[in-house]
């Protein structure tokens, strides 16, 4: 039904001969493809302006690397443009549930997933966290809508607060409240009534169940297949109750993910989890990668972007061998290496995670090369001028005390690390100046 954009932006392409940077024609003619693109993924349109504008900004006087097409780097940055937006700021999927009994506030419409969605969670809850959950239904007009939850819960192995004839929602927050402290639960999820659309009736009934409970989360639960009425829920509800994230359901769906963009650029809400399914385990944890793939709608985007990101560590590499070669490694070169450790430092979970491995990752961590180490090696070469970085002998005491304070290190660190440098800088030189060029043969591996 969509056309490709990577197909799109190709034919756009071709008639483009490789040039040193991205001029602004050329980005151009492709955000325009990209701006098509958005807005057939529902994604609203003064949000894919803005998005299309900072891409401009961010696009213009990129240099072109060898092996990619100018299309396809486009497409690069897009993507990685679009997981910036779509990524808030904290954990995806963290949920504050310290201090016991927290409370969590599930709000939204009639038939969005509510009920589904707060069963699916606790469950998670109680799975991967070990958390002790009680789950309560307010929704009194709907005694089906209790019964669905009661039901759920015989499911799951959550319990669900007894229900009571006759009692109004706040009396049944408070009630749920009691109940889980003197229980002993670590949460307790409050299932509130949804509405065919948003009304001032059910605002004011979420906002007194709101000011009884207190809740540590308000999660809004809202159908992702709606696209723009999804936003302007999320909008509304936030307005008036608050909400701290929101669940985007029936992401199982054709629907191209759009809504998830909209929702972060005008809410600036995180979401938390989509909904995957009518099952009880269907419930994933929010991942902007796999939806700024949807949104552009392409099965080969990831190996597309992959491989200009490859390209584009293999060009820098290799002009850092090159300077290797003639025996120059200098502080620009160590921040790249200390970086390329870091990402591997990633490796060591995974590690971690392989039989026999698991020895491996310990001696890492062992021999003080965790992240934070390397994170505060890369802090301290960027507190360095360029003319520091590029020629290290010229550090002294006085630019030492500088670049310490700067990185909120000490001296006797920052020597350390050009100790490492020197040292690395002399094996460097070794290797450069051996017969047959160890240098080159590494560079053709
Ligand atoms: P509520 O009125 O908001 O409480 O909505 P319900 O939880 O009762 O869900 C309405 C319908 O949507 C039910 O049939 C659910 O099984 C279904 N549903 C909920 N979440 C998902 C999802 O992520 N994917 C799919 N395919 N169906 C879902």
């Amino acid at each position: 039904m969509f056309e490709n954009l990577s197909e799109r932006l190709s034919g756009v392409f071709d008639r483009l001969t490789k040039q040193g940077a991205l001029s602004e024609d050329d980005v151009k003619t492709a955000l325009r493809e990209v701006r098509v693109a958005l807005l057939e993924a529902d994604v609203s349109l003064p949000v894919a302006r803005d998005f299309i504008k900072r891409v401009q900004d961010q696009a213009t006087g990129q240099a072109v690397t060898k092996s990619v097409t100018p299309g396809q780097q486009v497409v690069k940055i897009v993507h990685d443009a679009l997981i910036d937006v779509l990524r808030g700021e904290g954990e995806p999927g963290a949920l504050k549930v310290d201090a016991p009994p927290a409370p969590i506030l599930m709000v939204g419409l009639q038939g969005g997933g509510k009920t589904t969605t707060t069963a699916k969670l606790a469950k998670r809850l109680k799975d991967r966290d070990g958390k002790k959950i009680l789950m309560a239904s307010l929704d009194v007009n709907r005694p089906a809508a209790m019964e669905q939850l009661a039901i759920l819960g015989m499911q799951i192995g959550v319990d669900t607060l007894p229900i009571v004839k006759g009692e109004d929602p706040v009396a049944i927050a408070k009630r749920a409240k009691t109940q889980a402290s003197l229980g002993g639960y670590d949460v307790y999820m409050l299932d509130t009534a949804g509405r065919l659309s948003i009304d001032e009736e059910l605002m004011a009934q979420v906002e007194a169940i709101r000011d009884v409970a207190n809740p540590r989360e308000t999660l809004l639960v809202v159908d992702g297949l709606t696209g723009q009425d999804a936003v302007h829920t999320a909008e509304n509800f936030d307005e008036r109750i608050g909400i701290t994230g929101v669940v985007l359901t029936r992401m199982d769906g054709d629907g191209r993910g759009g809504a998830a963009l909209s929702m972060r650029a005008v809410t600036g809400k995180p979401i938390k989890f989509v909904g995957l399914g009518e099952k009880m385990d269907a419930l994933e944890t929010f991942e902007p990668e796999r939806i700024a793939g949807r949104i552009l709608g392409m099965g080969d985007i990831v190996s597309l972007v992959e491989k200009a990101q490859e390209t584009l560590e293999a060009e820098q590499a290799e002009r850092m061998m090159k300077r290797m070669a003639k025996g120059q490694f200098n502080m620009n070169d160590l921040k790249m290496q200390l970086e390329q450790m870091l990402k591997m430092g990633g490796m060591e979970g995974m590690m971690g995670m392989m039989p026999g491995m698991g020895k491996m990752a310990k001696q890492i961590e062992e021999s003080g090369f965790d992240d934070k180490v390397l994170k505060r090696q890369i802090a301290m070469i960027q507190s360095m001028t360029k003319k520091e970085r590029a020629n290290p002998q010229i550090l002294q005491a006085s630019r030492k005390k500088r670049i310490a304070a700067g990185s909120g290190m000490d001296v006797s660190d920052l020597n350390k690390l050009l100790k490492m440098h020197r040292q690395m800088a002399d094996m460097m030189k070794k290797l450069g100046k051996g017969k047959g060029g160890m240098m080159k043969k590494a560079m053709q591996a």
